[in-house]
């Protein structure tokens, strides 16, 4: 028996994603980021939901937890600081383990983005649940936590089995691509952008992606090997940090 993930996307670029175990019929929603459209699409597929997995406090991501609760009695697991905005019942941190049904799911601490981020890791079925961590081609911005703190998050998700499918919370890839493309003259980085691309004009997801492909063709991972055409670096973490201000600088 395995876990089920459905993704559909909401708000403006958000993914909602729903996964039910099969083995007991247990779901959850990965993040609230709309409440109407999560409970929607979960009574649509016939799946009750039982847990919310919060990856981070932000409104798109925690806004929805009240009316889910009220709405499902579910359970709400997630970063202590979930509660700045929202109600929280559990609250978990790195190693933890979340349960739903048969399934095991393992918490990531990847501060960064902001701190108390958790990506949840699915290592039976082969998926990571990163919120605002690593995005197709691209990471989070750096809210609160500093240029180490999100690369050390990013080498944890990059140590995961390459094959490992990562879902990520924005269809942010086509500007990630535009970026990437300014910066890597890798052919493998301009076959996926290129790809990218097309499957955006036809309307079609680029996420999931795998920890594989990022490894690959991910400007932030491949950072080292990027930098020196942007300012000088005396570390991995600085290289990624002079990515990171370029694409906040990026205009594309
Ligand atoms: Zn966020
Ligand atoms: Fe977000």
């Amino acid at each position: 028996m395995g876990l089920e993930i459905h993704l559909f996307p909401c708000l403006a670029d958000n993914y909602g994603i729903l996964i039910r175990d099969q083995a007991t019929g247990l779901a959850a929603t990965v993040d609230t980021p709309d409440a109407d459209a999560i409970l929607s699409e979960a009574g649509r597929l016939g799946w009750k939901l039982a847990l919310v997995l919060n990856t981070h406090w932000h409104p798109d991501h925690a806004g929805g937890n009240q009316a889910i609760k009220n709405a499902t009695g579910a359970e709400i697991v997630g970063p202590p600081e979930v509660t700045r905005i929202a109600p929280l019942d559990r609250p978990v941190g790195d190693g933890d383990e979340v349960r739903l049904g048969d399934t095991r799911l393992r918490v990531i601490q990847t501060d960064g983005h902001t701190q108390g981020h958790l990506s949840y890791y699915a290592a039976e079925a082969g998926a990571v649940f990163v919120g605002d961590t690593l995005f197709a081609l691209g990471c989070g911005r750096l809210f609160e936590g500093t240029a180490q703190d999100m690369w050390t998050s990013l080498g944890k998700l990059a140590a995961l089995p390459d094959a490992t499918r990562v879902y990520c919370a924005h269809e942010y890839t086509a500007s990630n691509a535009r970026f990437a493309l300014s910066l890597d003259r890798d052919p493998q980085v301009a076959a996926r952008c290129a790809a990218v691309f097309a499957a955006r004009a036809e309307g079609r997801p680029t996420v999931p992606t795998t920890i594989g492909l990022e490894k690959a063709t991910n400007p932030f991972l491949r950072a080292p090997l990027l930098a020196s055409a942007l300012g000088r670096f005396s570390s991995d973490a600085e290289a990624f940090g002079l990515v990171r201000a370029a694409k906040d600088g990026f205009q594309g």
